[in-house]
């Protein structure tokens, strides 16, 4: 179980959650037939980099692609081989084990020159690019410069701004994104079906929210949620592998605030000290909360763009909250917990009723 992320690798484009705008793009330049013949495929590690150039280099050499779709068919010999990994003509190299010149010339250059033995093109993928030497980049600016018609490359990096700028020009850069809670959820559910496992929404979101956009850290801890469950999943087990997050706790803390009821309000905390929980973490929680119900008064489009979402349960309580509060409130709120966050010692406790 261990091995979700092999197993539910997505095998065509439709099967790739998140990166909407990438694939779009490149989904029509095979449509088209006016692929480029250098890619840069920057962003964070995790987000779908290699797996959008491994497909991409499935639709260009397959031999039954329909007309009028970009989407590999997965069954004839060539998209066979590139999926189990044996194609002779979709060359990988991780750059970070191959940074030398060397490496540059014998496998890249040499290699180059020399027709696919198969397919229509021979695809290089070039992985955490940024790693080569200056005199690796030289040779293969060389190449990149004057391929072969049947040569494509695809580098992929998570520093982008180590890659000479000369490479990047001869390149179509498409940067990837960190993937939505709600798009990892997505692909989680998708996986739990396929298992035949149940687990609860709140528990996926939860996940979701902890890989912070790498869809491969989430295939990961579901994978190691999984093993260590049976059939359904329990909130215990859950909470034996994603550290505690208190969201409900942060929201409902917030709520009493909103109510002015001391009372309760410290009683909570009481009882989150009891349970063993970082106050400074649950802290972190509650202004970032502070600041996302802010910035959802301000401008709602503003939390879109920064993808500050919690996924469905978390978020609707969010909204709720937010109706009953003015932003005056929610102003005066950060600024005191931010102070507080800066103190934080044992006060934390005797100052809550001061701030009521
Ligand atoms: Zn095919």
């Amino acid at each position: 179980m261990a091995t979700l992320y092999r197993k539910y690798r997505p095998q065509n484009f439709s099967e790739v959650v998140g990166q909407n705008h990438i694939k779009l793009t490149l989904e029509q330049e095979i449509k088209t037939g006016k692929i480029a013949q250098a890619y840069l495929f920057c962003g964070p590690r995790a987000v779908g980099k290699t797996t959008l150039a491994r497909i991409f280099a499935k639709a260009i050499n397959c031999a039954k692609k329909k007309v009028n779709s970009a989407e590999p068919c997965n069954k004839c010999l060539s998209c066979e081989e590139i999926t189990a990994g044996r194609a002779l003509d979709i060359i990988e190299i991780d750059a970070a084990s191959h940074t030398g010149v060397d490496n540059v010339r014998e496998n890249i250059i040499a290699s180059a020159r020399v027709a696919p033995s198969r397919s229509k093109y021979k695809v290089f993928v070039i992985d955490e690019v940024h790693m080569l030497s200056i005199s690796a980049f030289n040779a293969l600016l060389k190449v990149i410069e004057e391929p072969p018609a049947y040569v494509i490359f695809i580098l992929c990096t998570t520093e982008v701004h180590k890659v000479p700028t000369t490479i990047i020009s001869r390149c179509q850069r498409f940067d990837f994104k960190r993937i939505s809670v709600s798009d990892i959820v997505k692909k989680l559910n998708y996986i739990i079906k396929a298992e035949q496992i149940i687990v609860a929404k709140s528990i996926l979101e939860e996940i979701a929210r902890y890989a912070e956009g790498h869809m491969r850290d989430a295939e990961s801890l579901l994978g190691q949620i999984v093993a260590i469950g049976g059939r359904e999943i329990s909130r215990e087990e859950a909470d034996l592998v994603i550290p505690r997050s208190d969201l409900n706790e942060v929201l409902n803390l917030l709520d009493l605030l909103i109510k002015k009821d001391a009372g309760s309000a410290i009683r909570l905390i009481n009882k989150l000290v009891d349970d063993g929980v970082d106050l400074k973490n649950f802290l972190n929680d509650f202004i970032e909360i502070l600041r996302k119900i802010m910035l959802g008064k301000l401008s709602p489009q503003l939390v879109e763009k920064l993808a500050m979402e919690l996924g469905e349960n978390i978020e609707l309580k969010i909204n709720q909250l937010s109706q009953n509060v003015a932003l005056e409130q929610i102003l005066f709120f950060l600024e005191k917990f931010i102070r507080i966050r800066g103190e934080i010692k044992v006060n934390f406790i005797q100052q809550l009723p001061i701030e009521l």
